[in-house]
Protein backbone atom coordinates (compact mmCIF):
# COMPACT_ATOMS: atom_id res chain seq x y z
CA UNK A 1 0.00 0.00 0.00
CA UNK A 2 1.13 3.81 -1.08
CA UNK A 3 0.40 7.03 -0.77
CA UNK A 4 2.36 9.96 -1.72
CA UNK A 5 5.49 8.86 -3.89
CA UNK A 6 7.54 12.16 -4.54
CA UNK A 7 10.86 14.04 -3.39
CA UNK A 8 8.62 15.96 -0.44
CA UNK A 9 12.33 17.95 0.26
CA UNK A 10 12.04 19.35 -3.12
CA UNK A 11 8.43 21.12 -2.75
CA UNK A 12 6.87 23.58 -1.03
CA UNK A 13 5.67 21.18 1.57
CA UNK A 14 9.06 19.44 3.02
CA UNK A 15 7.44 17.68 6.09
CA UNK A 16 4.69 15.83 4.00
CA UNK A 17 5.16 12.28 4.65
CA UNK A 18 6.17 10.39 1.65
CA UNK A 19 8.12 7.47 0.10
CA UNK A 20 10.91 9.63 -2.19
CA UNK A 21 11.01 7.89 -5.70
CA UNK A 22 14.68 6.98 -5.20
CA UNK A 23 13.17 4.46 -2.31
CA UNK A 24 10.38 3.56 -3.92
CA UNK A 25 12.85 2.23 -7.09
CA UNK A 26 14.62 0.22 -4.48
CA UNK A 27 12.16 -1.79 -2.95
CA UNK A 28 10.70 -2.33 -6.19
CA UNK A 29 14.14 -3.95 -6.98
CA UNK A 30 13.60 -6.16 -3.44
CA UNK A 31 10.15 -6.79 -4.19
CA UNK A 32 11.06 -8.28 -7.37
CA UNK A 33 13.92 -10.42 -6.38
CA UNK A 34 11.73 -11.74 -3.30
CA UNK A 35 8.08 -12.14 -5.08
CA UNK A 36 6.08 -11.67 -8.11
CA UNK A 37 4.33 -9.06 -8.72
CA UNK A 38 0.58 -9.51 -10.12
CA UNK A 39 -1.56 -7.68 -11.15
CA UNK A 40 -5.51 -6.73 -9.52
CA UNK A 41 -7.21 -9.13 -12.52
CA UNK A 42 -4.75 -11.93 -11.78
CA UNK A 43 -5.87 -11.43 -8.16
CA UNK A 44 -9.39 -11.36 -8.99
CA UNK A 45 -8.86 -14.55 -11.15
CA UNK A 46 -7.44 -16.15 -8.07
CA UNK A 47 -10.41 -15.13 -5.79
CA UNK A 48 -12.67 -16.70 -8.13
CA UNK A 49 -10.56 -19.46 -8.57
CA UNK A 50 -10.41 -19.79 -12.10
CA UNK A 51 -6.68 -19.25 -12.24
CA UNK A 52 -3.60 -20.09 -9.91
CA UNK A 53 -1.56 -17.21 -8.63
CA UNK A 54 2.50 -17.69 -8.81
CA UNK A 55 4.27 -18.69 -5.20
CA UNK A 56 4.87 -15.76 -3.29
CA UNK A 57 2.85 -12.92 -5.29
CA UNK A 58 2.08 -9.63 -4.47
CA UNK A 59 0.33 -6.84 -5.53
CA UNK A 60 1.16 -3.28 -5.45
CA UNK A 61 -1.66 -0.84 -4.50
CA UNK A 62 -1.61 3.16 -4.45
CA UNK A 63 -4.54 4.98 -2.23
CA UNK A 64 -6.13 8.70 -2.72
CA UNK A 65 -5.40 9.63 -6.79
CA UNK A 66 -2.16 11.38 -5.96
CA UNK A 67 -1.03 13.62 -9.18
CA UNK A 68 2.24 11.23 -8.15
CA UNK A 69 1.30 8.24 -9.52
CA UNK A 70 1.08 9.64 -12.73
CA UNK A 71 4.22 11.61 -12.63
CA UNK A 72 6.21 9.23 -10.70
CA UNK A 73 4.84 5.70 -10.17
CA UNK A 74 3.70 5.40 -14.15
CA UNK A 75 6.78 5.93 -15.67
CA UNK A 76 8.22 3.43 -13.24
CA UNK A 77 6.09 0.77 -13.14
CA UNK A 78 6.49 1.08 -17.19
CA UNK A 79 9.99 0.67 -17.57
CA UNK A 80 9.99 -2.33 -15.36
CA UNK A 81 6.96 -4.11 -17.02
CA UNK A 82 4.93 -3.97 -13.75
CA UNK A 83 1.30 -3.05 -13.00
CA UNK A 84 -0.40 -1.88 -9.93
CA UNK A 85 -3.91 -0.47 -8.91
CA UNK A 86 -4.73 2.41 -7.89
CA UNK A 87 -7.95 3.36 -5.54
CA UNK A 88 -9.40 6.90 -6.44
CA UNK A 89 -12.37 9.51 -4.44
CA UNK A 90 -14.44 10.70 -7.13
CA UNK A 91 -14.46 14.41 -5.14
CA UNK A 92 -10.80 14.57 -5.61
CA UNK A 93 -10.58 13.04 -9.20
CA UNK A 94 -13.82 13.60 -10.50
CA UNK A 95 -14.85 16.34 -13.02
CA UNK A 96 -14.97 19.16 -10.47
CA UNK A 97 -11.86 18.57 -7.97
CA UNK A 98 -11.91 19.04 -4.31
CA UNK A 99 -9.39 18.84 -1.81
CA UNK A 100 -10.36 16.05 0.32
CA UNK A 101 -10.73 17.17 4.07
CA UNK A 102 -8.09 14.40 5.20
CA UNK A 103 -5.83 16.39 2.45
CA UNK A 104 -6.13 19.20 4.01
CA UNK A 105 -5.38 18.43 7.60
CA UNK A 106 -1.76 16.85 6.13
CA UNK A 107 -1.07 20.20 4.67
CA UNK A 108 -2.10 22.76 6.96
CA UNK A 109 0.27 20.24 9.78
CA UNK A 110 3.24 20.28 7.40
CA UNK A 111 2.43 24.25 6.84
CA UNK A 112 2.26 24.82 10.40
CA UNK A 113 3.51 22.62 12.47
CA UNK A 114 1.28 20.27 14.78
CA UNK A 115 0.70 22.49 18.16
CA UNK A 116 0.02 25.88 15.86
CA UNK A 117 -2.32 23.35 13.46
CA UNK A 118 -3.98 22.24 16.60
CA UNK A 119 -4.45 25.55 18.23
CA UNK A 120 -6.14 27.01 15.16
CA UNK A 121 -8.67 23.87 15.07
CA UNK A 122 -9.98 24.32 18.61
CA UNK A 123 -9.77 27.98 18.29
CA UNK A 124 -12.45 27.59 15.30
CA UNK A 125 -13.97 25.01 17.41
CA UNK A 126 -14.35 27.59 20.23
CA UNK A 127 -15.62 30.27 17.96
CA UNK A 128 -18.25 27.82 15.99
CA UNK A 129 -19.71 27.26 19.55
CA UNK A 130 -18.48 23.44 19.10
CA UNK A 131 -17.21 21.75 22.28
CA UNK A 132 -13.64 20.09 20.87
CA UNK A 133 -12.21 16.36 22.09
CA UNK A 134 -15.64 15.59 23.69
CA UNK A 135 -14.52 11.65 23.54
CA UNK A 136 -11.51 10.10 22.02
CA UNK A 137 -12.60 7.53 20.01
CA UNK A 138 -10.09 5.48 18.46
CA UNK A 139 -10.12 4.96 14.89
CA UNK A 140 -7.85 5.09 11.68
CA UNK A 141 -4.93 5.31 14.22
CA UNK A 142 -1.60 5.46 11.82
CA UNK A 143 1.17 4.12 14.16
CA UNK A 144 3.78 6.39 12.89
CA UNK A 145 1.72 9.57 13.66
CA UNK A 146 3.23 11.06 17.18
CA UNK A 147 0.50 11.49 20.07
CA UNK A 148 -0.14 15.28 18.97
CA UNK A 149 -1.18 15.03 15.52
CA UNK A 150 -3.07 11.55 16.42
CA UNK A 151 -5.24 13.12 18.33
CA UNK A 152 -6.06 16.47 16.29
CA UNK A 153 -6.29 14.11 13.52
CA UNK A 154 -8.79 12.31 15.62
CA UNK A 155 -10.79 15.47 16.08
CA UNK A 156 -11.29 16.81 12.65
CA UNK A 157 -11.60 13.90 11.31
CA UNK A 158 -13.75 11.63 13.13
CA UNK A 159 -15.44 13.51 16.12
CA UNK A 160 -16.74 16.86 14.56
CA UNK A 161 -19.33 16.45 12.72
CA UNK A 162 -18.61 16.69 8.86
CA UNK A 163 -20.01 19.78 8.02
CA UNK A 164 -18.42 21.81 10.84
CA UNK A 165 -15.03 20.50 10.64
CA UNK A 166 -15.10 20.80 6.81
CA UNK A 167 -16.08 24.62 7.42
CA UNK A 168 -13.14 25.18 9.66
CA UNK A 169 -10.26 23.39 7.56
CA UNK A 170 -11.72 25.17 4.94
CA UNK A 171 -11.47 28.37 6.44
CA UNK A 172 -7.45 27.82 7.74
CA UNK A 173 -6.91 26.50 4.43
CA UNK A 174 -7.58 29.30 2.65
CA UNK A 175 -5.82 31.25 5.46
CA UNK A 176 -2.48 29.46 5.88
CA UNK A 177 -2.22 28.34 2.39
CA UNK A 178 -4.70 29.58 -0.62
CA UNK A 179 -7.24 28.01 -2.69
CA UNK A 180 -8.02 24.69 -2.13
CA UNK A 181 -9.56 24.10 -5.45
CA UNK A 182 -6.55 24.97 -7.13
CA UNK A 183 -4.55 23.08 -4.78
CA UNK A 184 -6.34 20.27 -5.88
CA UNK A 185 -5.98 20.61 -9.53
CA UNK A 186 -2.15 20.24 -8.80
CA UNK A 187 -2.15 17.33 -6.47
CA UNK A 188 -4.58 14.56 -7.92
CA UNK A 189 -4.71 12.96 -11.02
CA UNK A 190 -7.58 14.46 -13.15
CA UNK A 191 -9.78 11.95 -15.56
CA UNK A 192 -7.31 12.17 -18.90
CA UNK A 193 -4.39 11.00 -16.24
CA UNK A 194 -6.84 7.76 -15.41
CA UNK A 195 -7.49 7.02 -18.78
CA UNK A 196 -3.44 7.19 -19.96
CA UNK A 197 -2.45 4.93 -17.19
CA UNK A 198 -5.76 2.65 -17.54
CA UNK A 199 -4.55 2.15 -21.53
CA UNK A 200 -0.83 1.51 -20.32
CA UNK A 201 -2.24 -1.23 -18.36
CA UNK A 202 -2.73 0.12 -15.06
CA UNK A 203 -5.55 -1.21 -13.18
CA UNK A 204 -8.43 1.35 -10.87
CA UNK A 205 -10.64 0.87 -8.41
CA UNK A 206 -13.41 3.17 -5.89
CA UNK A 207 -12.36 4.97 -3.00
CA UNK A 208 -15.56 6.38 -2.33
CA UNK A 209 -17.26 9.55 -3.60
CA UNK A 210 -16.17 12.15 -0.43
CA UNK A 211 -13.56 10.14 1.59
CA UNK A 212 -15.34 10.10 4.76
CA UNK A 213 -15.15 7.40 7.45
CA UNK A 214 -18.21 4.94 6.28
CA UNK A 215 -18.77 3.88 9.60
CA UNK A 216 -19.79 7.33 10.93
CA UNK A 217 -22.44 7.23 8.08
CA UNK A 218 -26.36 5.80 7.99
CA UNK A 219 -26.67 2.95 5.83
CA UNK A 220 -28.30 5.29 3.18
CA UNK A 221 -25.11 8.03 3.74
CA UNK A 222 -22.96 4.60 2.66
CA UNK A 223 -25.39 3.93 -0.16
CA UNK A 224 -24.86 7.64 -1.18
CA UNK A 225 -21.02 7.39 -1.36
CA UNK A 226 -20.63 4.09 -2.91
CA UNK A 227 -23.35 3.79 -5.58
CA UNK A 228 -21.89 5.06 -8.43
CA UNK A 229 -18.52 4.33 -8.33
CA UNK A 230 -18.37 1.23 -10.02
CA UNK A 231 -20.10 3.37 -13.46
CA UNK A 232 -17.37 6.31 -12.88
CA UNK A 233 -14.30 3.75 -12.73
CA UNK A 234 -15.91 1.51 -15.88
CA UNK A 235 -16.84 4.68 -17.74
CA UNK A 236 -12.95 5.82 -17.45
CA UNK A 237 -11.25 2.49 -18.01
CA UNK A 238 -14.00 0.31 -19.92
CA UNK A 239 -12.52 -2.27 -16.84
CA UNK A 240 -14.58 -5.77 -16.73
CA UNK A 241 -14.24 -4.92 -12.57
CA UNK A 242 -14.00 -2.11 -10.41
CA UNK A 243 -12.35 -3.00 -6.82
CA UNK A 244 -12.70 -1.03 -3.44
CA UNK A 245 -10.73 0.13 -0.95
CA UNK A 246 -11.94 1.61 2.71
CA UNK A 247 -11.28 5.79 3.70
CA UNK A 248 -8.76 4.98 6.40
CA UNK A 249 -9.01 1.49 6.50
CA UNK A 250 -8.64 -0.05 9.83
CA UNK A 251 -11.75 -2.65 10.98
CA UNK A 252 -13.74 0.34 12.53
CA UNK A 253 -13.81 1.77 9.83
CA UNK A 254 -16.80 0.22 7.97
CA UNK A 255 -19.82 -1.86 8.86
CA UNK A 256 -21.65 -4.60 7.57
CA UNK A 257 -23.50 -2.85 5.76
CA UNK A 258 -20.46 -1.22 4.20
CA UNK A 259 -19.60 -4.96 2.45
CA UNK A 260 -23.46 -5.69 1.67
CA UNK A 261 -23.37 -2.69 -0.15
CA UNK A 262 -20.24 -3.23 -2.12
CA UNK A 263 -21.63 -6.71 -3.43
CA UNK A 264 -24.70 -5.17 -4.07
CA UNK A 265 -23.57 -2.27 -6.19
CA UNK A 266 -21.12 -4.75 -8.17
CA UNK A 267 -17.69 -4.04 -6.96
CA UNK A 268 -15.70 -6.96 -7.36
CA UNK A 269 -13.39 -6.94 -3.99
CA UNK A 270 -12.34 -4.38 -1.30
CA UNK A 271 -9.02 -3.81 0.23
CA UNK A 272 -8.70 -2.50 4.20
CA UNK A 273 -5.09 -1.63 6.15
CA UNK A 274 -4.85 -4.61 8.42
CA UNK A 275 -1.65 -5.13 8.17
CA UNK A 276 -0.78 -8.49 7.15
CA UNK A 277 -0.74 -11.71 4.32
CA UNK A 278 -3.54 -11.84 2.03
CA UNK A 279 -4.71 -15.75 2.38
CA UNK A 280 -6.91 -16.79 -0.58
CA UNK A 281 -8.64 -19.85 2.00
CA UNK A 282 -9.37 -16.93 4.80
CA UNK A 283 -9.48 -13.56 3.38
CA UNK A 284 -13.28 -12.61 2.74
CA UNK A 285 -13.34 -10.78 -0.95
CA UNK A 286 -14.52 -7.38 0.54
CA UNK A 287 -11.77 -7.66 3.57
CA UNK A 288 -9.00 -7.69 1.96
CA UNK A 289 -5.89 -6.67 4.07
CA UNK A 290 -2.67 -5.26 2.94
CA UNK A 291 0.99 -4.43 4.32
CA UNK A 292 2.44 -0.61 3.98
CA UNK A 293 5.16 0.52 2.01
CA UNK A 294 6.86 1.43 5.77
CA UNK A 295 6.24 -2.43 6.81
CA UNK A 296 8.92 -3.04 4.22
CA UNK A 297 12.45 -2.89 3.22
CA UNK A 298 14.24 -0.29 2.83
CA UNK A 299 13.55 0.69 6.35
CA UNK A 300 14.45 4.57 6.52
CA UNK A 301 16.63 6.22 9.39
CA UNK A 302 13.58 9.14 9.78
CA UNK A 303 11.04 6.16 10.56
CA UNK A 304 11.31 4.30 13.80
CA UNK A 305 11.86 0.82 13.81
CA UNK A 306 9.73 -1.03 12.21
CA UNK A 307 7.60 -3.98 13.62
CA UNK A 308 8.31 -7.10 11.48
CA UNK A 309 6.74 -7.08 8.35
CA UNK A 310 3.12 -8.87 8.37
CA UNK A 311 2.27 -8.57 11.73
CA UNK A 312 -1.15 -8.75 12.61
CA UNK A 313 -1.56 -5.33 13.83
CA UNK A 314 -4.24 -3.39 12.54
CA UNK A 315 -3.53 0.15 11.25
ZN1 LIG B 1 -7.60 7.45 1.39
Amino acid sequence: MYHYVRDSAATAFPDIRALSPALFERQLDWLQAEYTLIDLPRLEAALDDTAALPDNAALLTFDDGFVDHYETVLPVLTARGLRGAFFLTEDACGASPRLLPVHKVQFLIARLGVEAFGRAVLQACDAAGLSALAGREVLGIDRWDDEGARTIKQLVSHQLPFDEAERVLEQLFARHIGDSSAFARRLYLNEAMVREMAAAGMTFGHHTRTHRLLARLSAAEQQAELAAGVAWIRGLTGQATVSFCYPWGGPHTYTRDTVRILREAGYSTAFNTVRRRLSLVEDGRYELPRVDTRDLPPYTAAEPAPAPAFSTEDA
